[in-house]
């Protein structure tokens, strides 16, 4: 066994093979996999190897398209059959909104450039004469998607490693990791010890116990997953005989199961509800190969569901059933990328459909270690996109129910009701019999808009405009109009001070840090490459403290990304204050006169302009106000020790009530932001464009002196941009507006995607902000746009369509 090695990766199953794989691949071949067992002994073996390339994240999407890719490729590579049977998959729809989905997702599969085809009924039953047209709309084909034998694509991925220098260690178990003085990490197994800059952890349903070993605490755990192999029929081997093709992968996500021809009978897997979570203390010490005894009756609705389909499925004996532990992260997609708060110390785990995302999370996941980053925005699968809040009571239930909602129409304005409410602000109630209909960011609760009083608190998603949209029409028109009050506690917080920590913001910002006292500065944060990582707000409370603010949803890794590259001289010290501090907005053009009742601080223009901020006193309450919002009107945004929030909330609403003051949610922020043309992390902003693809020009000063990712942005732009930040006036339909990742065309062509959509309540039209060939971005130019499969007109416009010139936020 060697002492050293450039990495070790633990795991010897598909996702852990196929990231040595790609580390060799890219040239790192003093490499080295340690596996407890044999390989595939974990999860890999029993899959039953379908690869959907079917998924809604532009991340995932990406990964598993790169994946199909790879495995085609891979036999000639290495002369080991992998089994890949490219038999096409088909999706079935029994309801409207199930086809909004699949004209939704065949957007986003538009513009990652994966192929995806409508069917007709008959089209259904021409390729599976076996399903019956029943209750059918329509359907969609991937014809490259299909299915592959796990160990053999294992094996064949662990001989192309084995081809470029790495070794794989089997029958060898990792049982501590440790961080040397030097920063190396030093891997203690049953078989020796050896020392390594970076460790991947890739150890499926063990990931919690991996990441224990070094003080993480993983958010993954097993949910039990059953699929059923039945005798074979003689109407599918006559088939065969025949020479007839096979019917491929089908699934009915309206009956939550899939199927497929298997030895000449089917395979039927369900996705059923009240699959119990699994290893909730990690595996045993001697799990290997191992499965769960079957429970059918859980399984009977979706069995019945299959029968009616696939009348012949009722005929046939069952052969064999597996039961077997799937990982899950709450959300259900994997996590790929950094931990957070150690050094190279890598995360490839989570994996629910991990025969098919192995390729491209071990692609990408090389890419991050040896060239410092991915090269797609990985944002739906990072590792530091959930908190401390995931704690493992919350991990269960929540992963219970993202394996229970694998099928379910994927909504853009879904929230699922598990382990909630967690998190929530002092507000909370006081929101609450208010109407708020909440929705959950980071494990916050965040009110999303407000129903009348009287009426019923509940969403109805769609891919449409929804019964919400009404009501966020008036909570906008009353921002507009009036003010409103708007619960952003959910922030992330937090404080770098100390003679350092001028410098060290200057050298991780392209904006200037505020110079003054008071001041304040929008700053982004790049990559090394120049494309945007994060974006902070930073108050300079005095000469050498700071305080930042940045979004909920970003907190870890936020204050992750500043904590990898602060000075450790002791010059500067972080205090995340995400927990400690609320937030409350109040924007409108009556937002002064209903401060100024009830503050301290003189809030004329003179003495209080737009981009300061300064400490006072709300009602009772110590306060830091800050003069800005997300929504382009006159307004505050003020942060408060959390405790007095209710103090502070209770002083506004009295104090505010002949001025028409009512609380607002996200979805009218949201409405507002667009007609504002603010950008937004991982939409408008993300390391797949430059900074300067995102229209940031007036944030980076490039003249300041170096900072993180200036040299990326000059390369960049030395190549040249491929594409140019865009607002469009869209005009679509009566029922719906662009939701992001739609396509755009100009004379047939596509041209560009949107980023994000929504309706401009202020300005009573349809609009969308996204990505567009340069040679196309002149305001005036006319295009198409793609919305839930048809195409309409729209228009390039200028920037910022509501209050151009920000007359009213700078009132
Ligand atoms: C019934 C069933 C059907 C499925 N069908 C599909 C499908 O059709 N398509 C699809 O894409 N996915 C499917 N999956 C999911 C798929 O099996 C997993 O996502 C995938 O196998 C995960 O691979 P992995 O490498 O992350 O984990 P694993 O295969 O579990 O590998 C982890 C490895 O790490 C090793 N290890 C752990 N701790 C240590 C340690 N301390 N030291 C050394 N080694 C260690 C383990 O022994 C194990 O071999 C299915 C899963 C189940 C249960």
């Amino acid at each position: 066994m060697r002492s050293h090695a450039r990495v070790v990766v633990i795991g010897g199953g598909v996702v852990g093979v196929s990231t040595l794989y790609h580390l060799a691949k890219k040239g790192w071949t003093d490499v080295v996999l340690f596996e407890r067992h044999e390989l595939t002994s974990g999860s890999t073996w029993h899959a039953a190897g379908l690869l959907p390339l079917f998924n809604m994240s532009y991340s995932v999407g990406q990964i598993h398209k790169y994946s199909v890719r790879l495995y085609k490729e891979l036999e000639a590579e290495t002369g080991q059959d992998v089994g890949l049977r490219t038999v096409g998959n088909i999706r079935l729809a029994m309801t409207l909104d199930r086809l909004d989905e699949y004209r939704q997702y065949a957007s986003v599969a538009r513009t990652i450039g994966v192929n995806v085809e409508f069917l007709t009924p008959d089209q259904v039953k021409e390729i599976w004469p076996l399903a019956v047209k029943d209750g059918l709309l329509g359907a969609i084909r991937h014809p490259d998607d299909g299915y592959i034998q796990p160990a053999d694509l294992t094996q064949a991925l662990a001989r192309g490693a084995r081809g470029r220098g790495a070794e794989i260690c089997q029958q060898t178990v990792v049982h501590a990791i440790e961080q040397l003085p030097s920063g190396e990490w030093r891997v203690t197994t049953n078989q020796g010890v050896t020392d390594c800059e970076h460790v991947v952890s890739a150890t499926g349903n063990f990931a919690r116990n991996t990441g224990a070993m070094v003080g993480l605490d993983v958010p993954v755990l097993p949910v039990q997953h059953q699929y059923i192999v039945t005798e074979p029929h003689e109407s599918i081997q006559a088939r065969h005989r025949d020479g007839l093709p096979e019917m491929g992968v089908l699934r009915e996500s309206d009956g939550s199961w899939y199927m497929r021809e298997e030895a000449g009978g089917l395979l039927l897997g369900p996705y059923e509800k009240g699959a119990p979570a699994c290893y909730l203390n990690g595996p045993s010490a001697e799990s290997k190969y191992e499965l769960f005894e079957s429970d059918l009756e859980r399984l009977a609705p979706h069995i019945e569901s299959a029968i009616r389909r696939v009348p012949l499925f009722g005929e046939l004996g069952v052969k064999q059933t597996y039961n077997g532990a799937i990982a899950y992260t709450p959300d259900g997609s994997p996590i790929i990328g950094p931990a957070w708060g150690v050094r190279n110390f890598w995360l490839n785990e989570g994996h629910s459909f991990g025969i098919t995302a192995a390729g491209g999370a071990g692609w990408q996941l090389a890419e991050w270690i040896v060239e410092g980053e991915p090269t797609i925005d990985m944002l739906g699968v990072e590792p530091r996109r959930f908190g401390d809040y995931a704690s493992s009571a919350y991990l269960k239930v929540k992963n219970e129910e993202a394996y229970a909602n694998v099928f379910t129409i994927h909504y853009p304005d879904e929230e699922r009701p598990a382990a909630r409410p967690h998190r929530t602000a002092p507000c909370y109630e006081r929101m609450r019999d208010r109407g708020a209909v909440f929705g959950q960011k980071f494990g916050w609760e965040r009110p999303n808009w407000f129903a009348p009083v009287d009426t019923r608190q509940e969403d109805h998603w769609s891919f449409r405009r929804s019964r919400w949209f009404e009501h966020v029409g008036n909570e906008c028109r009353n921002v507009m109009d009036n003010v409103g009050i708007l619960d952003m506690t959910a922030f992330a917080k937090a404080r770098v001070s100390g003679p350092g920590a001028a410098n060290f913001l200057n050298s991780v910002v392209a904006n200037q840090i505020p110079s003054l006292d008071g001041r304040i500065s929008l700053c982004h944060a790049f990559n090394a490459r120049g494309g945007v990582h994060s974006e902070f707000t930073i108050l300079r409370e005095a000469h050498d403290s700071f305080y930042l603010v940045s979004a909920g949803v970003f907190q870890r890794l936020d204050h992750d990304f500043l904590w990898r590259q602060m000075p450790t001289d002791g010059s500067l010290s972080f205090k995340d204050l995400t927990g400690s501090m609320g937030v409350l907005v109040i924007a409108g053009p009556n937002s002064r006169k209903l401060l100024q009742r009830v503050c301290d601080v003189n809030l004329s223009n003179e003495s209080f302009p737009w981009l300061t901020g300064c400490e006072g006193t709300v009602g009772m309450s110590a306060t830091k106000l800050l003069r800005l919002n997300f929504v382009g009107e006159l307004g505050w945004e003020l942060h408060h020790p959390i405790e007095y929030q209710n103090s502070i909330f209770d002083t506004l609403m009295s104090a505010g009530e002949d001025l028409g003051l009512a609380p607002f949610g996200i979805r009218a922020m949201d409405a507002m932001r667009i007609e504002k043309s603010y950008r937004m992390i991982g939409t408008e902003m993300s390391i797949e464009y430059a900074a300067l693809e995102s229209g940031l020009d007036r944030f980076v000063r490039l003249e300041k002196g170096d900072f993180t990712g200036r040299a990326g942005l000059l390369a960049w732009q030395q190549q040249g941009f491929k594409n140019a930040f865009v607002t469009l006036a869209v005009d679509g339909p009566d029922d719906a507006d662009a939701l992001g990742n739609n396509p755009l065309f100009k004379d047939g062509d596509m041209v560009g995607r949107t980023t994000s959509g929504n309706y401009g309540f202020r300005l009573q039209q349809s609009l969308a902000l996204g990505m567009l060939n340069p040679t196309l971005a002149d305001e005036g130019t006319l295009l198409e746009i793609d919305i839930l499969g048809e195409r309409y007109p729209c228009k390039v416009i200028a920037e910022s369509p509501y209050d151009p010139k920000n007359l009213r936020l700078r009132a």
